[in-house]
């Protein structure tokens, strides 16, 4: 398939990567050169704007941070819809609100362009694999369409509803994801303040009820003190900042997801928040005054 590819950060690299592997022809743009020169390095074509990647391709991928570039990659001046032709689909894989995933979906519409939101969950090491899980809103019809496609990215992709219905199955699972840290950490904290070695505790649990996919990701990094991303908690702060609008827009109440949104604000105040989101656990560790560490 002729494939465009819009925003080769630290997932959108290698998620392109892995369409050229499995034979599809990819011309990419990202604002940065240096991303657009790994995809070339790998037979893949550069362009110089969002709208010349749109000129002559089938489908149209976005991976970019949140609803404003991706309106501005898709919307804007030198943005997709300059050039769509009839029939293209767009792609938007990045996590955003689902309400602008629906209001870019609107403008698709008036161009004849038909648009999915399919943000994926995984984090680099599974966009690496090509083992993401993809969730998606949209047309059924085009989910068919593009589905062999987004296997070249995903170990799964489901079909989750209508427009903005893969952006809100997202944010949940960004929620449990945030909660889930913040429970590790406060355990973690607990044990390891009361004299208890963390890497121990980590062996002992992980395959109880406690367990999770999330502590097996982050333990090990917490107790080697390795907080590069990953996925930062900017990004964190963004989605949960998109559950926090999107409960307070349907009525919704997100409690805990607000005072794990307050921690990470802290984390960002004191200048973490380029760090991994593992690195919540910097917030508990001030608290009490100890570093989880691998002794
Ligand atoms: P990133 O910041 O590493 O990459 C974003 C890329 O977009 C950058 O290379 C930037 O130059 C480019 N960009 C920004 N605006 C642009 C524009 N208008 N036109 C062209 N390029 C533009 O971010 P990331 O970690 O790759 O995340 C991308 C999306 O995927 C986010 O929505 C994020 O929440 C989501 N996500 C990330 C992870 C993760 O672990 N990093 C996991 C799941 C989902």
């Amino acid at each position: 398939m002729k494939v465009g590819f819009i925003g080769l950060g630290i997932m959108g690299k290698p998620m392109a990567l892995n369409l050229l592997k499995a034979g599809h022809e990819v011309a990419a743009y990202d604002h940065h050169q240096e991303n657009m020169d790994v995809i070339a390095a790998a037979g893949g074509q550069c362009r110089d704007s969002a709208a010349a990647v749109a000129e002559d391709r089938e489908v149209i991928i976005t991976m970019l941070p949140n609803g404003p570039q991706v309106k501005e990659a898709v919307m804007g001046k030198d943005g997709v819809l300059e050039t769509a032709a009839e029939g293209t689909i767009l792609v938007d894989m990045s996590s955003i609100a689902p309400l602008d995933a629906q209001e870019i979906s609107r403008a698709c519409q008036e161009k004849g362009v038909q648009m999915l939101d399919a943000p994926v969950s995984g984090g680099e090491p599974k966009a690496i694999d090509g083992t993401l899980s993809i969730m998606a809103g949209g047309e059924e019809a085009v989910f068919q369409k593009v589905y062999d496609l987004l296997l070249c990215m995903g170990a799964s992709a489901v079909h989750c509803g209508d427009i903005g219905a893969g952006n809100t199955t997202k944010l949940a699972n960004q929620i449990i994801v945030a909660l889930n840290i913040a429970a590790v950490s406060e355990a973690f904290t607990l044990s390891t303040k009361a004299g208890v070695d963390p890497v121990k505790v980590f062996h002992a649990i992980k395959g109880g009820l406690a367990g999770s996919t999330v502590m097996n990701a982050k333990i090990p990094m917490i107790t080697e003190g390795n907080f590069k991303p990953g996925f930062r908690i900017d990004l964190h702060i963004k989605d949960l900042n998109n559950a926090l609008n999107t409960g307070h827009e349907i009525g919704s109440p997100l409690p805990l997801t607000a005072q794990v949104m307050e921690m990470m604000q802290q984390l960002k105040a004191d200048g973490c928040e380029r760090d991994d989101h593992s690195g919540l656990v910097k917030y508990y560790e001030k608290l009490a005054n100890i570093e989880i560490r691998d002794n």
